[in-house]
């Protein structure tokens, strides 16, 4: 197949940890060569936002990724894009030229628009194009979590719900975003469900492990926002400390740029400020951003992962925290109900509950064996569920189903009845 990806602000090629730069700019770089490993021919849309941009980068035989003057020529905060999806369209529409893609798919809602509209061009010149959607984030799930924090457009969720009810498929990452987006009037059978996976050749259990400071050390990723949670992993430290555990250290990886750059980023300075108010400041390291080629060596220095989102779409990191053999400590949420088995993996939490986090992280320093036991376990769940070559494949046939090639697969009420009795056999669904 011919496949065009559209992903307006997550480039393939960015640096990640910033405020716009995180799973979703994984998602598209990994699922595109995974598919284009397949002998699909990937194209990936993005803006520019620098002059120094070349217009096209070849990074596989057969994976190109395309930059699009669509708003100003620099960095724009992604939730001010909205106004530039028709040039955007427009640059993939004069791309294509009298070739059109068989698929054209649109990361994130703005994308998507841009995806619907260049479409649209496409058919109305007699080429027909399928256009697939994966949203990574929904704007009603931000809203209800965000409220008047939230700073996406107005016109968010009106022009989210035409996308999904428009595109020919959507593509969800978790089964939690399926009730959603039937709540928004899309119909399951036009839903089909494929994760985020994870480089199994990167994050591995064996290599590289960066020393730490204390006994105990508990590593939180992300980018900087307040939705990640971040701070409450540090009062889970306090609650730690007050029950006499205080052997421990928080290494808090994300933000714009190096521990120096983290000056300016007013969340870090936030949750610097709070560890030195609850009198845990020497034992909160903020790194900063940290390279992909250096994740997995931090990651392997965990006695566990913390991951405390408000809400998460899918959530990587819990996956990259598996792939290297370390417990996940995940607040229930979103795509982390479907990746953290409880009690195999990790321990589930509840949403901002400091006290829990700080209770599951007493449990697993305590029991370093039984520390190795869920990491072990999560190790063998990414490696048999969460590769990128089986995500490109669960996709392609999302593609197939939408050019009339294959039926559509089960509704997703079957595929989690079906999930329900895996559960229901406890271990065996590892
Ligand atoms: N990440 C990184 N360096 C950083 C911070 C984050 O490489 O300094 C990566 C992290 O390893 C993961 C991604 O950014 O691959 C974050 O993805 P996730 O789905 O967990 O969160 P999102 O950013 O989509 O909310």
């Amino acid at each position: 197949m011919r496949i065009s990806m559209v992903s307006e602000h997550a480039s393939p090629l960015a640096a990640l940890g910033g405020v716009d730069a995180g799973g979703q700019n994984v998602h598209v770089a990994e699922l595109s060569l995974a598919l284009a490993r397949r002998g699909h021919e990937v194209t990936v849309y993005t803006r520019r936002d620098d002059p120094a941009l070349p217009d096209r980068v070849r990074t596989d035989p057969r994976l190109e990724v395309v930059h699009i003057t669509a708003g100003p020529v620099r960095s724009v905060p992604k939730d001010m894009l909205l106004p530039y999806m028709g040039e955007l369209a427009a640059g993939i529409v004069e791309d294509w030229g009298t070739e059109p893609p068989d698929i054209v798919h649109g990361h994130f809602w703005m994308s998507g628009l841009a995806a619907l509209d260049a479409a649209g061009q496409s058919r109305a010149a007699g080429r027909p194009v399928q256009v697939i959607q994966t949203f990574h984030a929904l704007g009603t799930v931000k809203r209800r979590h965000q409220g008047g924090e939230d700073t996406s457009p107005s016109e968010r969720l009106m022009l989210e719900t035409m996308v999904g009810r428009s595109a020919d498929r959507i593509v969800a990452t978790c089964s939690d975003e399926v009730f959603e987006l039937k709540a928004m009037g899309v119909p399951g059978s036009r839903v089909s469900i494929a994760p985020c996976g994870v480089d199994l050749e990167l994050f591995t259990p064996r290599g590289p492990v960066e020393e730490r400071g204390r006994a105990h050390r508990i590593v939180t990723v992300g980018r900087l926002v307040p939705r990640k949670g971040m701070d409450l992993a540090i009062r889970a430290l306090r609650e730690l400390a007050d029950r006499g555990c205080d052997d421990v250290e928080l290494v808090i990886v994300g933000g714009a740029g190096n521990s120096t750059g983290l000056e300016d980023d007013p969340e870090a300075q936030r949750l610097r400020a709070l560890a030195v108010d609850l009198g845990v400041g020497d034992r909160v390291i903020l790194r900063g951003q940290v390279s992909r080629a250096e994740m997995p060596a931090v990651l392997r220095s965990a006695d566990a992962v913390v991951c405390a989102p408000w809400y998460e779409p899918f959530g990587i990191v819990p996956l990259e925290a598996m792939a290297c053999g370390v417990p996940v400590i995940a607040a229930a949420v979103g795509g982390l109900v479907d990746t953290v088995v409880d009690g195999k993996t990790g321990l589930h939490v509840p949403p901002q509950d400091p006290a829990a986090i700080a209770a599951a992280i007493a449990d697993i320093v305590a029991d370093p064996e039984w520390g190795r036991e869920l990491g072990d376990n999560g190790y063998r769940r990414v490696k048999a569920r969460y590769s990128w070559s089986r995500i490109a494949a669960d996709t392609e046939k999302a593609y197939q189903t939408a050019l009339g090639a294959v039926a559509p697969a089960q509704p997703a009420t079957a595929r989690r009845s079906a999930a329900r009795r895996l559960e229901s056999t406890g271990g065996r669904a590892l």
